[in-house]
């Protein structure tokens, strides 16, 4: 009657896809891009192919081959069966990539669940960034692309914290909760074998700790029958780290130079851009932002909660990178670009170089070209606000960095607290929550949560856990 199978965030970091079964009812708890199962066979000249419709991604284990969830067009054009959808929902915990990118690929008819702040994050990084395959969670065009054709959009219900959700034989309890990024829930599903709960990502040492908190309580009381859990740090050394220690160090650092300023973090990591704008406040430095991150303060700034500044903001400053024909010219900015061209509070390179002691520039290795425009004297610093290199490729870039810091002669820091829970909190987590069978996933140790709990399922992917 009740069952979960897992498609995805199994034994890997991210890529959760997880198929609830109740009665009729069938929902998706999270639709995202597993990175490490991509990088496999994929890198930067070898992608899936769109011309192939859904087919690459199905053939090489990127999506579940699964009938009645995928969008007629690419199943079309992969020469696959077209079938009406099969699904009643997916419920989102949160806008990362690896929870809500793969979405891209699902029915139009399929609705999508998630936060109302989730969803103007989603809103932003599709007004930033150029239409891909893998990241149209929002909207897409049909293929074969023509350009005539209005990207259609897909049916996305909103909720918050209180909001109880019908859907076929379920209820949803959406509960928000604390992560790297705003507008995280967790949810409470009541099944007809008693409720089941999905943590999303969660952690414990973050700015609000109370809403995780607020989750663990509400799953405490309702005696689950199953618990979804993350546990990507579970295997991790427990350090000390908060949002307050970045900030502290970060303030120490940048108040001891003027100097030009860098600092590397991700934007939809609202905790750190207000970090950031607090540290640049308290040492009369404006943040410098680049015209992508702009869009994130165009829509976060609507949700009054979030505390986030508009563009418009005088502690904002927008960097106006060289294009064209690298003479800042108005025909040099084309599309969505345009609109910061003649914006009071946009600077170039040289501008901003001018006032070298006046900036903080949330600028990361992407930007470095604008360094050549920059020239800083040797002593400039580099805040690295994000987490350090737990893969091959990211070793190459932070190789990378390094080189491009001796050559300008910078000083590089790392200040970073995670989005995730320490190993410790994990499994006081669990402990408290104290669930009938817990199924760990988003992690590539599952086994170590069996050292102090004893309904540790093996998750093995693809394969239906039921319960009635
Ligand atoms: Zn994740
Ligand atoms: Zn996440």
């Amino acid at each position: 009657m009740t069952s979960l199978t897992f498609y995805g965030g199994v034994n890997e970091i991210g890529g959760n896809k997880i198929l609830l079964e109740d009665k009729d009812t069938k929902v998706f708890l999270d639709f995202g891009k597993g990175f490490s199962r991509r990088a496999k066979y994929f890198e930067e000249y070898i992608n899936p192919r769109v011309a192939n419709g859904i087919e690459d991604f199905l053939t090489m284990g990127l999506l579940p081959d699964v009938k009645g969830l995928y969008r007629d067009d690419l199943m079309k054009m992969a020469e696959r069966e077209v079938l009406e959808p099969d699904i009643d929902a997916v419920l989102l915990s949160h806008a990362h990539s690896d929870h809500a990118d793969y979405i891209s690929f699902l029915h139009k008819k399929i609705p999508i669940y998630m936060g109302e702040t989730c969803h103007l994050i989603l809103q932003a990084i599709e007004e930033r960034s150029n239409r891909q395959i893998e990241r149209e969670v929002l909207s897409y065009r049909e293929k074969p692309t023509n350009k005539k054709d209005e990207p259609i959009k897909r049916k996305i219900n909103t909720f918050r914290t209180g909001d109880k959700l019908r859907i076929g034989s379920l209820e949803v309890e959406p509960i928000h909760v604390d992560h790297s990024v705003p507008g995280a829930y967790g949810f409470i599903i009541y099944t007809s074998a008693g409720p089941i709960g999905y943590t999303g990502d969660i952690r414990l040492h973050g700015t609000i700790p109370q809403m995780t908190r607020d989750f663990i309580e509400r799953a405490k009381n309702e005696k689950l029958v199953a618990l979804i859990m993350e546990g990507t740090r579970i295997a991790d050394e427990v350090k000390d780290e908060s949002e307050e220690l970045v900030s502290k160090e970060s303030k120490n650092i940048v108040s001891t130079t003027n100097r030009l300023v860098l600092a590397d973090f991700n934007f939809k990591d609202v905790d750190r851009l207000r970090t950031f704008l607090k540290v640049g406040k308290d040492n009369d430095r404006k943040l410098v932002v680049k015209m992508n991150d702009a869009y994130f303060l165009k829509y976060l700034s609507k949700d009054p909660k979030l505390n986030v500044p508009d563009i418009d903001d005088e502690d904002i400053i927008i960097y106006l990178p060289k294009k064209g024909s690298g003479k800042y010219q108005d025909s040099d900015y084309k599309g969505r670009d345009k609109e910061f061209v003649s914006r009071h509070n946009t600077w170039n390179a040289q501008e901003i170089a001018r006032n070298e002691d006046k900036v903080l520039c949330a600028m990361g290795f992407y930007s470095f070209t604008a360094l050549i425009d920059m020239k800083p004297e040797p002593g400039a610093t580099y805040i690295h606000s994000a987490s350090e290199p737990y893969n091959e490729e990211q070793e190459i870039s932070q190789e990378r960095i390094n080189a491009w810091m001796d050559h300008f002669g910078i000083y590089k820091f790392q200040c970073h607290c995670s989005g995730h829970a320490r190993s410790k909190d994990l499994l006081q987590i669990v402990e408290e929550i104290n669930p009938h069978a817990l199924y760990p996933i988003h992690t590539e140790h599952p086994e170590i949560y069996k050292r102090t709990f004893k309904n540790v399922m093996e998750v093995i992917e693809g394969r239906p856990y039921s319960f009635l």
